[in-house]
């Protein structure tokens, strides 16, 4: 592997959970539950990631592929003021790309990958690596086709991350009871099944504490232990 950068979350708990941060050369998956902080780190990286090396950032631009529509240009704003970067400029190192289906979302990376082996890429995010998939493919019938695709985009961001030292961030919900807030499904297997989480280097579980307090808990990494330690969202990105 390329010499492996750790991309700062903005909050010293995640970085001890993950070794100082998230990993380049490497594909993190972040499932949880709806509004548990999935995208809110998203947006917390595309500007960490822009950082120098001396902030524990990863000096490279972002892309990022929205399948569901909540990117919030706006929210990006007041983390790079606290990370006491320019808004303007940190807005245009983001390349954005909303999915429509999951052919779209395929051709969507080979066109950034093209990218990035003209300009230096730290970051791809794909929120969410799934959505999609459930549904352009509903019926039991096509389960194997289903997983035959998504297997294929998989390989793809593989590739992607260690061909260009990107660090990919990709998310997946977990189905929770609107009720209770009982998981439906088990939490250790979130949509996608073996394919995804086989393809993931680091799987974070994601989870609502108390207010605006998550927990975050690490899974199946191959050299971190399996630790969890609570985080908070805030106007100015993810903190401890
Ligand atoms: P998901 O895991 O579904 O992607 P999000 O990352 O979108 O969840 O997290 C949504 C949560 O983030 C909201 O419930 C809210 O508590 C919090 N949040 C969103 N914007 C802000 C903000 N500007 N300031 C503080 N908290 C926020
Ligand atoms: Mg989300």
């Amino acid at each position: 592997r390329k010499s492996v950068i750790r991309i700062t979350t903005g909050s010293q708990a995640l970085a001890e959970l993950l070794g100082g941060g998230i990993e380049t050369s490497a594909i993190t998956e972040a499932f949880g539950e709806f509004r548990s902080g999935k995208t809110q780190l998203a947006h917390t990286l595309c500007v960490s990631t822009q950082l120098p090396a001396n902030m524990r950032g990863g000096n490279g631009k972002v892309a990022y592929i929205d399948t569901e529509g909540t990117f919030r240009p706006d929210r990006i704003i007041p983390i790079a003021e606290r990370f006491g970067m320019d808004p303007a400029a940190v807005l245009d190192n983001i390349v954005y790309a909303r999915g429509y289906t999951y052919e779209h979302q395929y051709n969507l990376l080979l066109g950034l990958a093209a990218k990035m082996s003209g300009e230096q890429f730290r970051l791809l995010i794909v929120d969410s690596v799934i959505a999609l998939f459930r549904v352009d493919f509903t019926g039991r019938g096509e389960l194997a086709e289903r997983q035959q695709k998504l297997a294929q985009m998989l390989s793809r961001l593989t590739k992607i991350a260690e061909e260009f030292n990107v660090a990919v961030y990709m998310t997946n919900q977990v189905i929770a009871d609107p009720g209770g807030g009982v998981f439906i499904s088990d939490p250790k297997k979130p949509a996608g099944g073996h394919v995804l989480a086989h393809a993931a280097t680091i799987r974070l579980m994601f989870r609502k504490g108390k207010g605006e307090q998550r927990v975050c808990k690490v899974f199946d990494a191959p050299n971190l232990p399996e630790a969890e330690h609570v985080f908070q969202i805030t106007p100015r990105g993810i903190a401890d």
